[in-house]
């Protein structure tokens, strides 16, 4: 892990956030290549969840909620971590990760338990007083069930329906930490199927394959990835059933993603707190019904980790380490590099116009710094699954070089192909 966050701060992916100020604990800021990666990421879910699809739509609902959704959804009074402090030492742990009755830093005697909710609290107006508190969202999701309604009238859509949202959540965590894989502001990536009550685990299995599947299509390695089953004592309040997709991080298996069945609990609740309706009826059947919700909820940073964890590897080349992301080709932040071989012989003015041609298709990177083997060693940090080279021989048949990252094969194209060569796998 230090070695990826050393990488991560080197190529510009990842850095901690208000460094020059000794830095915020557990928050953190995403670099030139980090927002490309990330972006990638999220557009790739976007599209598997909306684009591809007929029966899912996407919004994009506003952080601030009234106070009274928070209240219905169980988050004000439930949305809370047992905390205990060390005596001694003064640390703070959450009493369920804490083996045993001793401070796991020190030694020392732990404090009673006590409830701490996550939420952040802030003002609405000028004045600080208990009516104006409001709640930045912890979760996504309740910006779609107040929303069921809006969305379901205008797309015209009919149960079985989704309804997709990617956006900031926050959380007031008592122990972070492991670099983005647990933060206080972060980014959710939810989708909330809409069912008929009697088709609750029909579609629950469903969804489960489905989300596996989108890692392995993001490339990620099967043998890394496994279900975690939530037992009684451990599902939300909500749910009644829970599956976690699990990576196998250096510091242990954690969770990635969770899919749960929320029954008709959100709907139900806000119908009865809101006084709308949110029933639906079913033409097919006749019956109204409260629709059960087949949740699928993935963290956008932490699919950020697993992807850079897992790609990262170090190889030896030639008696020298070789550090490389095998980040998937389409995700990577930078698809080409375009590096003209010397500063002369009207290469520099052939890399240009490859490096102008091939800006229009996707994102490529121009380098003339140092020797070639440098630039290629930097583009294999930064992911890059391609590296063009001009040199003479280009200047005379119109032909480059094209490495590829992973098995550093060089082979020779003509320079009117590489959009069709390089565009095809990037996609
Ligand atoms: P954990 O047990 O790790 O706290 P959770 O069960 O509370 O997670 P959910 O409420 O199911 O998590 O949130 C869904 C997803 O949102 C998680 O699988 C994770 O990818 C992401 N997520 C949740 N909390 C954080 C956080 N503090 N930092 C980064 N990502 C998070």
């Amino acid at each position: 892990m230090e070695k990826l966050v050393s990488l991560c701060k080197r190529r510009g992916f990842i850095f901690q956030s208000s460094e020059i100020y000794g830095g915020l604990g557990s928050c953190w800021d995403y670099g030139p290549l980090g927002v490309e990666l990330k972006n990638n990421i999220k557009r790739f879910w976007w599209e598997a969840m909306t684009h591809r699809r007929d029966d899912i739509e996407g919004i994009d609902a506003a952080i601030l909620m009234a106070p009274k959704v928070w209240e219905t959804s169980g988050h004000v009074e439930g949305f809370t971590d047992p905390l205990v402090d060390c005596k001694q030492c003064k640390h703070r742990f959450r009493a369920d990760q804490v083996t045993g009755d001793k401070c796991p830093d020190c030694g020392g005697e732990l404090t009673q338990p006590r409830q701490f909710n996550l939420m952040f609290k802030t003002f609405l107006g000028p004045v600080e007083e208990e009516s104006a508190i409001a709640y930045l969202r912890p979760e996504t999701a309740q910006g779609i069930y107040v929303n069921f309604l809006n969305v379901m009238g205008p797309s015209r859509q009919k149960i079985p329906f989704g309804i997709a949202q990617i956006g900031k959540a926050f959380r007031n965590e008592i122990t972070p930490g492991n670099f983005i894989f647990r933060t206080l502001e972060f980014e959710q990536m939810e989708m909330q199927y809409f069912v008929r009550p009697a088709e609750d685990k029909k579609w629950f299995e469903y969804w489960k394959e489905q989300r596996r599947q989108w890692y392995d299509e993001l490339g990620i390695r099967p043998e890394k990835l496994r279900w975690h089953q939530h037992a009684e004592d451990e599902l939300a309040h909500y749910a009644k059933e829970a599956f976690d997709i699990e990576y196998e991080f250096s510091f242990g298996w954690k969770e990635i993603e969770g899919i749960h069945n929320r029954t008709d609990f959100d709907l139900g609740r806000h119908r009865e707190a809101s006084g709308k309706d949110l029933s639906y009826f079913d033409d097919q059947t006749k019956e109204r019904f409260v629709p059960f919700i087949i949740e699928t909820s993935a963290g956008a940073d932490r699919t950020t980790l697993v992807v850079l964890a897992d790609a990262y590897r170090e190889e030896e080349v030639k008696g020298e380490k070789r550090v490389v992301l095998g980040i998937s080709p389409k995700i990577a932040p930078i698809k080409a590099a375009v590096f003209p071989l010397v500063k002369k012989d009207g290469m520099p003015e052939a890399a240009d116009k490859i490096y102008h041609d091939l800006k229009k298709h996707f994102k490529v990177f121009y380098d003339d710094g140092g020797a070639v083997g440098r630039r290629y060693r930097r583009m294999d940090e930064a992911g890059t699954p391609y590296c063009i080279t001009i040199d003479g021989q280009t200047l005379e048949d119109d032909t480059v070089t094209v490495r590829e990252r992973d098995t550093m094969v060089q082979t020779r194209h003509k320079t009117g192909e590489l959009v069709e060569v390089i565009g095809g796998k990037v996609g």
